[in-house]
């Protein structure tokens, strides 16, 4: 690869990952659930979540928001709930400790959910639903950020742009999975309009004074819109309540208050729900997907959420990952070689 850009293999990328976040002060089993997280995100071409976050987890390491060695705690509350404290650390090596019993919760109780409290969720969540798919589970799970969203009819940073994910399994493909903030507009998406002096659409923010605008930067000090509307801000509101009052943890406002503004992630909470398809009563929802989709799919045009990162996955072993250089030279400074 030529250009502003260079071709690493995967593994020297997850090489210099753990290098990196162990040289400021992660833990073998933090930095390697970190760095798988990544890693699945540059694998699938997701960029804006691989090694792109690299600067800011370590950012986190370096002020000491973040405690690189925390050992979290996994705790059953009731016989369909499991809880993980996270003891302030990174949410990978939280998320990897809390799947198995919450799989085996999902199992025997046909419906569970994993209640993850003092995590920093720096990541996207389609790694943790889609890691409940191949275990046979459909998966919802969402978390709340630091306050960047104005609610409908509001005109002030309230809402995380707080995303969704969903996982359903099928039988012989990948599953379906699609994985959204409930912003107009993804928070890095509006920072890298600003950076390159492009217009946002309409309907993705508002400047500090109130007024609707289509110049990023005034977005970055006015606030960011839901998408569609008071319906993308009630989702906002609905994961504010799941991710914060029903699990005991901070509400958007509240996390943007605590922790410094080191430019990696705050602290909060996460929720997913695991719902076991095996347990419902429907014994060919498997076959009943499969002509779903299929009828779905004979519109041109029409495709399923996931196939892009699916598609990535399936050639990125064999080519590579495309790394920005100014990235690369950055992380090769923090890993220190
Ligand atoms: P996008 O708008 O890029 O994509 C949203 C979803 O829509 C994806 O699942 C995508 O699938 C799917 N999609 C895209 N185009 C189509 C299409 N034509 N037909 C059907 N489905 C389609 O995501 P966002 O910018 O909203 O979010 C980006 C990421 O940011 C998410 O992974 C989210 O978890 C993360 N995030 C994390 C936060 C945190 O605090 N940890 C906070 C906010 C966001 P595909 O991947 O196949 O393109």
């Amino acid at each position: 690869m030529s250009g502003d850009r260079e071709t690493i293999t995967l593994a020297e990328a997850r090489e210099l990952a753990l290098a990196a976040l162990t040289r400021h002060g992660c833990d073998k089993a933090n930095a390697e659930a970190v760095a798988s997280v990544m890693l699945a995100a540059e694998a699938d071409r997701a960029e804006s979540h691989g090694l792109f976050r690299l600067p800011g987890y370590v950012a986190s390491l370096k002020s000491g928001k973040v405690d690189g060695r925390a050992k979290p705690a996994v705790s059953r509350p009731a016989p369909g709930i499991v809880r993980v404290d996270g003891k302030l650390g990174f949410a990978p090596l939280a998320i990897e400790m809390g799947r198995a019993p919450l799989v085996e919760a999902a199992r025997s109780q046909g419906v569970a959910a994993l209640a993850l409290v003092r995590i920093h969720h720096f990541a996207a969540l389609w790694p943790e639903v889609e890691a409940l798919a191949a275990h046979g589970l459909a998966a919802l799970a969402c978390t709340c950020a630091t306050p960047m969203v104005a609610p409908a009819g509001g005109t002030k940073p309230f809402f995380g742009t707080n995303p969704l994910a969903f996982a359903f399994p099928r039988h012989d493909a990948p599953p379906v999975v699609f994985d959204q903030a409930s912003a107009a507009m993804a928070r890095g998406d509006v920072t890298i309009h600003a950076r390159e002096g492009k217009p946002v659409p309409p309907g993705t923010g508002v400047g500090p004074d109130g007024q609707p605008t289509t110049d990023p930067a005034e977005v970055l000090k006015g606030a960011q819109l839901p998408f569609g509307g008071y319906k993308g801000s009630n989702i906002a509101l609905m994961i504010e309540l799941l991710a914060g009052a029903l699990i005991g943890e901070v509400f958007s406002p509240e996390s943007g208050r605590s922790g410094p503004a080191d430019g990696g992630p705050p602290v909060g909470g996460e929720l997913i729900i695991a719902l076991d398809p095996e347990r419902f009563g429907a014994g060919t929802w498997g076959e009943r997907v499969e002509s779903f989709l299929a009828e779905m799919l004979e519109q041109p045009g029409v495709r399923l959420p996931g196939a892009r990162r699916h598609l990535n996955r399936a050639e990125t072993g064999e080519t590579g990952v495309y790394v920005p250089r100014a990235l690369l030279a950055e992380i090769r400074d923090l890993a220190g070689v």
